[in-house]
C-alpha cells in the first residue's frame, strides 16, 4: 500500500451533474460558514461531458433550466444557468427563444462550464475499481477511513484515503436478456451511440434496428432515419404503442425536492405503489412531440406507398445470433405468438440503465455492510455496521427510497445541500428514529393532495 496516499475529508466518485452540484454546494458552504474541507472527485472520463453518446443535435432538455445545479437552493449562485448565459453573452438571445427547455447541447455546455470551475478538484481519466476498509492509526476494530483505488488509462493504480465518500456514478447500460454477453461491434448501447458513429466514419448500414420504447430509443430512431437516407430502420419494442411522458403540472409535483420527504417517510408498500403509479413520467415513455413526428413520418410512408421504416410493437426478442451476414434477431409477437426473423447490419439497444455499480465497488467492505441489503437514511447515507466510522453517501441510486426524481436533475441542488450538511454533521441523524417526526413527514402532503 502507498503510505504517502493523500487523505481527504471526502472523496466524490464520479463527476457528473450530481457531484458537480455537490462541489458547488461545498464551495458555497465554505464561503458562508468559513469551513475548509479537503475534498476531491475522481472521474473515469478524460474530461467533463454529459451523456456524450446521446448529445443529438435536435434533442431538448426534459426539465426546466430553472432546475439547474443551484437555483432551487440558491437563486443568487454564480453557477446558475442564467449566470452561464450571461457569461457567454447569450442571455438576451436566450430570452428571445421563449423557452424553459434549452437544447441538450447547450445544457451540456452549461454543465461543462460549471465543471471547469472545479478543474483542480477533479482527477479525470481514473476509474474507481474498489473501495477497501482502513483502520488508520487506531488499534481497535473501527474503520476510520476508506481506501479508494482507481486505475488510469495507462493501467496505473492510484490510492487515496477518505473519511467520507459520496458515490455518484450514474447508470450502467441495461440490455434485454437476449443481448447479455453479446460482444459484437454491430450491437451498440444507446449510451455509446454517437461515439460509435464517430469511431466508424465510413459506416453505411442498410438494415438497422433500434430496441426500446423510451425517449432514447425514439430519439435514436429518428436520428438514424435522417442520418442514413438509404437505410431501413425498425423500432422494436415490447409495449403495444409509444406512450407519452406525463409532465403535466400536478404530476410534475412528484419532482419537487419537497416531495422527497413525503415519499421517503411513507410505509414501504405505499411507497412502492406510488413509484409504480408515476413510472410513466420517466420510464418507457416519449415526449408527445416526438411521438407525433414519428407517427407523421410513418404516415407519409403509407402515402408514398413505400414502407421503408417500421415500428414493431408488442415484440419480445427471443434470440440474437451474430453472423457474417449481420445480426439475426428472432422476435416473438407478445399478443399473437408468431415468430419473425430479421437480420440487421446495426442494432442500437436503447433499453435504459441499471444503478447498482456502487455495490460491486463496495463489495470488499464485506461484513461492514448490513446483511439485509443496501439501504440509505433520509440524508443518503448508506447504512453500515457501527464499527464503520467512515461514511458513504449515494447520489442517484436511491430511487426506491427517495422517489423517481432521484436519478434526474430535479433534486440535485437541494440534495447536494443535504449531503453537505450531513458531511458537516449539521443534520439530525436521529430523525429516522423518532416515530412522531416520521409520522409528521408522511402527512406533509404536497399542494395538489
Ligand atoms: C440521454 C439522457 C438524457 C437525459 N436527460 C435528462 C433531462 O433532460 N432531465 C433530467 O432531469 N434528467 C435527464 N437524464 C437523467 C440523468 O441521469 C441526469 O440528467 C444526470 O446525468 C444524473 O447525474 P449523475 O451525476 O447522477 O450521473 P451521470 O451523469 O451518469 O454521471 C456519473 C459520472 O460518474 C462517472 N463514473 C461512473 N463510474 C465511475 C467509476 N467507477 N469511477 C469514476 N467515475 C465513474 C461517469 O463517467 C459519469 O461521468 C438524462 C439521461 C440520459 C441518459
Amino acid at each position: 500500500m502507498n503510505n504517502r496516499a493523500m487523505e481527504y475529508d471526502f472523496l466524490g466518485i464520479g463527476f457528473g451533474p450530481s457531484n458537480v452540484a455537490l462541489a458547488i454546494a461545498m464551495e458555497e458552504h465554505a464561503a458562508s460558514h468559513g469551513t475548509r474541507a479537503q475534498f476531491a472527485f475522481i472521474e473515469r472520463k478524460p474530461s467533463f461531458v454529459w451523456h456524450g453518446g446521446m448529445l443529438l443535435e435536435d434533442a431538448d432538455m426534459q426539465i426546466s433550466f430553472m432546475k439547474d445545479l443551484v437555483t432551487l437552493r440558491n437563486p443568487r449562485s454564480a453557477y446558475s444557468f442564467i449566470s452561464y448565459l450571461h457569461a457567454k453573452g447569450r442571455l438576451e438571445s436566450f430570452i428571445n427563444l421563449k423557452t424553459f427547455f434549452p437544447s441538450r447541447l447547450e445544457f451540456n455546455d452549461y454543465l461543462s462550464w460549471v465543471a471547469g470551475h472545479f478543474e483542480d478538484r477533479c482527477y479525470y481519466g481514473e476509474e474507481v475499481v474498489e473501495i477497501l476498509p482502513d483502520h488508520g492509526t487506531g488499534t481497535d476494530d473501527a474503520v476510520r477511513r476508506l481506501l479508494v483505488r482507481s486505475r488510469d488509462a495507462e493501467g496505473r493504480l492510484h490510492e487515496r484515503f477518505a473519511r467520507n465518500l459520496v458515490i455518484g456514478v450514474g447508470g450502467e447500460p441495461l440490455v434485454p436478456e437476449a443481448f447479455e454477453g453479446q460482444r459484437d461491434a454491430r450491437i451498440v448501447h444507446s449510451s455509446r451511440y454517437l461515439e460509435h458513429l464517430a469511431a466508424n466514419p465510413g459506416l453505411q448500414p442498410r438494415r438497422i434496428a433500434v430496441i426500446g420504447g423510451g425517449q432514447s430509443a425514439a430519439e435514436v430512431y429518428m436520428d438514424l432515419i435522417q442520418r442514413f437516407g438509404d437505410a431501413s430502420v425498425s423500432l422494436i419494442m415490447r409495449g403495444g404503442a409509444l406512450k407519452p411522458s406525463d409532465d403535466s403540472p400536478f404530476v410534475n409535483e412528484i419532482f419537487n425536492p419537497g416531495f422527497t420527504d413525503y415519499i421517503y417517510w411513507q410505509p414501504d408498500e405505499r411507497r412502492r405503489r406510488m413509484l409504480d403509479e408515476f413510472r410513466n413520467t420517466n420510464y418507457s415513455v416519449v415526449d408527445v412531440d416526438l411521438i407525433e413526428r414519428i407517427y407523421h413520418m410513418l404516415y407519409l410512408q403509407r402515402v408514398r406507398g413505400h414502407a421503408r421504416h417500421a415500428l414493431l410493437a408488442s415484440r419480445d426478442i427471443e434470440r440474437v445470433m451474430p453472423s457474417a451476414d449481420g445480426i439475426e434477431c428472432l422476435l416473438r409477437d407478445r399478443e399473437e405468438g408468431g415468430a419473425e426473423r430479421h437480420v440487421y447490419d446495426l442494432v442500437i439497444v436503447a433499453t435504459g440503465y441499471r444503478r447498482d455499480a456502487y455495490q460491486r465497488m463496495l463489495a470488499p467492505l464485506g461484513t461492514l455492510l448490513p446483511e439485509d441489503g443496501f439501504g440509505v437514511d433520509r440524508r443518503y447515507r448508506l447504512r453500515t455496521c457501527e464499527s464503520c466510522e467512515a461514511r458513504i453517501f449515494l447520489q442517484g441510486a436511491c430511487e426506491d427510497s427517495h422517489g423517481l426524481s432521484d436519478t434526474l436533475l430535479s433534486v440535485l441542488s437541494i440534495r447536494s445541500q443535504e449531503i453537505v450538511e450531513a458531511l458537516h454533521d449539521r443534520m439530525l441523524p436521529a430523525l429516522d428514529a423518532v416515530p412522531h417526526a416520521r409520522q409528521a413527514m408522511a402527512e406533509a402532503v404536497p399542494m395538489s393532495q
